[in-house]
């Protein structure tokens, strides 16, 4: 009797919290936070079914109740990725992660589901890009619904991290490459921005990455601060999205992890490309190749021969330009080959660990 009484406490508890939640908790303050809400509203009064919810309430286990969240690492340097977990609540493909720190929401990613075996606690994550102009400091992830209200707000530190300046000076075919108008580099670029955009919802790769050649020598390095000085005598700044690798003419170029070629073509700016789609929103990308020895579409394991290296597009010299990007932003690969992204028993653990509640 008395187990059935603290029963129906937790259930009612539980049912408050909730109420909590759907009620709003908190609303979103900026003007970006409104223009995203607005824009997603037909969204939300089709996905926001609440008995629906309340009966997942009281199928959860008394040692369950309450959300879950784990943060991984909580302490990130600018271009390294941040795996969320989130157990207990929300649908993945309607909750997603803002990054927000004294400049703004400056990174989201959407929620996606995880498998899990029997037994096992099931969660949903999503993969975080901390972008390279980040300004350290104290900073916040907020995991929202599809209407921008605040789910859970779970704190971070973003560490500082210092970048490479250099000077690259561009001859006229190089400096026209990036100067004059051309409707099918716009094209090109649409292309790209579509593809890197995009949330797919296979998880291709759960192991840690590797360099997609054999040589340790870099010409360039994740993040530079670049200026560009063109043969007209004008300049221009970029950062380098990507880590260059000066290995000769020929040298083959390998998938980086398991996943699937969406693109490989040549491209006016960056000659023959290959982008691979490892998990959703994050992608491989392989610029410069003299030649290209995969297809779109194909199914690629780890190690497979993607090309051979070359100049091709806006070269100065034989390289491989190797790039990641998390949901858009340009992401440092070291930190994908230094530690899996999606790391189960890590995020069990954490996840495990604490509870909000
Ligand atoms: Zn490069």
């Amino acid at each position: 009797m008395k187990n059935k009484n603290q029963r129906a406490i937790k259930i009612f508890l539980s049912l408050l919290i909730l109420l909590f939640f759907i009620s709003g908790g908190c609303s979103p303050s900026s003007a970006a936070a409104r223009q995203e809400r607005v824009q997603q509203e037909p969204q939300e009064r089709q996905e926001q079914v609440q008995p629906e919810q309340q009966e997942q309430v009281k199928q959860e286990q008394p040692q369950q109740t309450g959300p879950r969240f784990a943060v991984i690492p909580e302490n990130p340097r600018p271009g390294e990725p941040v795996t969320i977990a989130f157990a207990g609540g929300g649908r993945a493909g309607n909750v997603k992660a803002v990054l927000v720190n004294g400049q703004g929401r400056i990174a989201r990613s959407d929620f996606f589901d995880f498998p899990s075996d029997e037994g096992e606690l099931a969660f949903m994550t999503a993969i975080l890009p901390v972008p390279s102009t980040a300004r350290p400091g104290p900073a916040s992830v907020r995991i929202e619904n599809a209407s921008s209200v605040l789910i859970a707000e779970l704190s971070l530190t973003i560490m500082d991290r210092k970048f490479v300046s250099e000077e690259i000076e561009l001859n006229q075919t190089n400096t026209d490459i990036r100067t004059v108008p051309d409707p099918q580099k716009t094209a090109e670029a649409n292309q790209l921005w579509a593809i890197l955009n995009s949330t797919g919802t296979d998880i291709y790769v759960q192991d840690a990455f590797t360099p997609p050649v054999t040589s340790t020598r870099r010409t360039s390095f994740f993040g530079d601060r670049r200026v560009y000085k063109y043969s007209t005598g004008k300049t221009d700044t970029a950062i380098h999205a990507g880590i260059d690798y000066g290995v000769p003419k020929g040298t083959p170029v390998t998938a980086c992890a398991d996943g699937k070629v969406v693109l490989a073509r040549f491209r006016i700016s960056t000659g023959n490309s290959v982008i691979i789609e490892h998990l959703p929103g994050v992608y491989s990308i392989y610029y410069h190749m003299d030649k290209i020895e995969v297809n779109e579409g194909d199914l690629i394991e780890s190690g497979a021969l993607l090309g051979q290296s070359g100049a091709t597009g806006l070269a100065t010299g034989p390289h491989l330009h190797w790039e990641i990007r998390v949901s858009g932003e340009n992401t440092d690969p070291d930190a994908l080959v230094g530690r899996p992204i999606l790391d189960k028993d890590a995020i069990l653990a954490k996840l495990n660990q604490v509870s909000i509640f």
